[in-house]
């Protein structure tokens, strides 16, 4: 849809839709002569009008900028929607690609006391089957491994394929592959490939990409 044709569009159901939540409340919500089982239901209607409303403002980029309201806060003047509060739903585009929030990373040198306090985004997202977690933070005391001890601040990405796990931070990229006949607790060996022997280097089906100055540019693990 052109763009002007979808924000007089959204204005339409918008006013639509002002003017039903406005019924709703002058008809029966501030209606002194309705019973109080009548009153829930009307009440039950105007939250849901709410609802609606919250997803049509999705749609909303607040094009004609914001006007005052009474109680002095700063309002879009097509949706209505409070400047600077958050969302409570994502809207997202069917066709083409979907963005989902911006790019985070940490903004503190500050040490955190609660890893819940140095928290900027934790979010996954179950995308066609693929999990993606985001987890950025800021440098936070660690509860677990003892005092004096801090995380640093990190943003680490993880996709989740089947048994196949993936986590790429700012100094490192995990490749995981989990078997199901491998019982838990069992020990877990590392080595640079130097370090290992031809024979057991046989074993792993990983092949590694170069240019010609034997610049490391990837590898691919045969599953
Ligand atoms: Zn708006």
């Amino acid at each position: 849809m052109h763009k002007g044709q979808a924000k007089k569009e959204l204005k339409r159901q918008l006013n639509a839709l002002f003017k039903s939540m406005d019924f709703v409340s002058k008809n029966f919500l501030n209606n002194e002569k309705i019973s109080k089982r009548k009153l829930q239901v009307y009440f039950n209607i105007y939250q849901q009008l709410g609802l609606a409303w919250e997803y049509l403002g999705l749609q909303c980029s607040h094009w004609d900028g914001y006007k005052r309201t009474r109680d002095k806060k700063v309002a879009c003047k097509i949706c209505g929607k409070i400047r600077g509060t958050d969302d409570f739903y994502i809207l997202l585009s069917k066709k083409g690609p979907k963005k989902m929030g911006m790019k985070a990373k940490p903004n503190s040198k500050k040490t955190f006391e609660t890893k819940k306090d140095a928290e900027i985004i934790n979010d996954t997202i179950d995308f066609y089957g693929a999990l993606v977690n985001v987890d950025v933070h800021n440098s936070y005391k660690s509860s677990v491994l003892g005092q004096g001890i801090s995380i640093a601040a990190e943003r680490i990405v993880n996709v989740k394929e089947e048994n196949v796990e993936c986590s790429i931070d700012q100094r490192l990229i995990h490749v995981r592959l989990r078997y199901k006949d491998r019982k838990p607790g069992k020990k877990k060996y590392g080595g640079f490939p130097w370090e290992i022997k031809r024979k057991h280097l046989e074993h792993f089906p990983v092949i590694f990409d170069f240019d010609e100055k034997y610049r490391f540019l990837g590898l691919t693990i045969l599953k």
